[in-house]
């Protein structure tokens, strides 16, 4: 198997920078009355790593050809905060092994300028923090999410197969350092990390850093049994309430995590939980794929092909009304479940195609 190389961050083409234009479109609202202000935006299907709950070991990529280029993402996005999305999540696969991937941060900076983008940010693995993370602030970018599911290096590569610790944790430095506000994920894994829980919300708080643990979601095969890895986080929860003073907070980041500040450290903590506690009815997000599918819910397979459009004429009317006909279709919710009778996964693609 080849595994990728980083890409070097030298000779970024220019992308172009129109503005928005005066007019605003209608924003986008589904039928249940919910507005999609949030766009999480998968730059790339590929990783350097291989976490066993996200991907098996050996992956078929797309063809490069099928991905949408920088350029065509910056259209793609331009027009989706034309439409209100306030809260763009740079996300993958690995976002920053795409190659020159900080010309589409620093084209997309202008709508922070303007005020009609409210948030550029990125979930990263961290392997290529330690390079990115200045250039990025400089780009308006000012939280980050960082997953990291274990403190113990041994245990840490053999989740994610390929991953280094020390890397991830000089990106983390190097991010704090850039002024970046950094959330740990850390995805629970029952018999795995289960027993790290306490010692990673110590640790993240000690450094100023949410920490927000997710439940394993079944998407894509993964050559393992997901049931074998699934832990409730009721039960997670319950566990640190024995030990700690949690008090429900009121804070939102745009995501589906519902956080709780812990007294004895000052910090908070997130909780993703759509299989305990599914978080549709408050949805007001999007996905849209690196080769320009829209998915209308993380956990259905309803998609709208925005590529097509895209490419159709330069004119962007095509793309708003195939926008407007797919979030027509966005459903009220998803089919997530895991137990010992769903040994498949509720949706045949992976987390990577999709992002986090
Ligand atoms: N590669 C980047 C990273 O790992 O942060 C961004 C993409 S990754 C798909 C985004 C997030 O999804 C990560 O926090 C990862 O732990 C989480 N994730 C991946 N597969 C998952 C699954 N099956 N269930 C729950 N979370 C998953
Ligand atoms: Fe890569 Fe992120 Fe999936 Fe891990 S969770 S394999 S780092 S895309």
């Amino acid at each position: 198997m080849t595994l990728l190389m980083p890409n070097d961050a030298k000779s970024e083409p220019e992308l172009s920078q129109t503005g928005l234009p005066t007019e605003q479109r209608k924003p986008l609202i589904d039928p249940f009355g919910r507005r999609v202000s949030y766009v999480r935006l998968s730059v790339t299907d590929r990783c350097d790593m291989r976490c066993t709950y996200c991907m098996a070991e050996e992956m078929q990529f797309l063809p490069r050809a099928e991905l949408l280029t920088l350029e065509e993402l910056n259209r793609l996005c331009t027009a989706l905060i034309e439409r209100g999305v306030e809260i763009l999540r740079i996300t993958g696969g690995e976002p920053l092994i795409r190659q020159n991937i900080m010309s589409l941060f620093k084209a997309l900076s202008r709508h922070l300028s303007t005020g009609a983008l409210r948030e550029l940010t990125l979930t990263t693995n961290g392997s290529q923090l330690a390079r990115f993370a200045s250039p990025l602030a400089d780009c308006g970018v000012r939280r980050i999410n960082v997953s990291l599911d274990s403190l113990n290096a041994d245990k840490y590569h053999a989740i994610t197969r390929f991953g280094h610790h020390a890397e991830v944790l000089a990106g983390i430095e190097a991010a704090r350092k850039a002024g970046l506000k950094i959330k740990i994920n850390m995805v629970a894994l029952r018999g795995v990390n289960d027993d790290e829980i306490v010692p990673m919300l110590e640790w993240a708080h000690g450094y100023g850093m949410d920490l927000t643990l997710i439940e394993v979601m079944p998407m894509g095969t993964i050559g393992a049994d997901r049931a074998d890895q699934y832990l409730p986080l009721t039960q997670v929860r319950s566990d640190l309430e024995s030990r700690y003073t949690l008090k429900t907070s009121s804070h939102k980041t745009g995501g589906p995590a519902r956080y709780a500040e812990v007294q004895e450290t000052g910090g908070r903590i997130g909780f993703i939980t759509p299989l305990t506690h599914n978080f549709c009815e408050g949805c007001n997000r999007v996905r849209v794929t690196c080769k320009g599918t829209l998915f209308m819910c993380l956990g259905q397979e309803d998609a709208a092909d925005l590529r097509a459009p895209l490419r159709a004429s330069t004119s962007d009317d095509l793309l708003h009304q195939t926008l407007d006909e797919a979030i027509l279709r966005k459903p009220k919710g998803h089919d997530f479940d895991i137990g010992r009778h769903h040994a498949h996964p509720a949706v045949p693609r992976h987390m990577s195609m999709t992002g986090g």
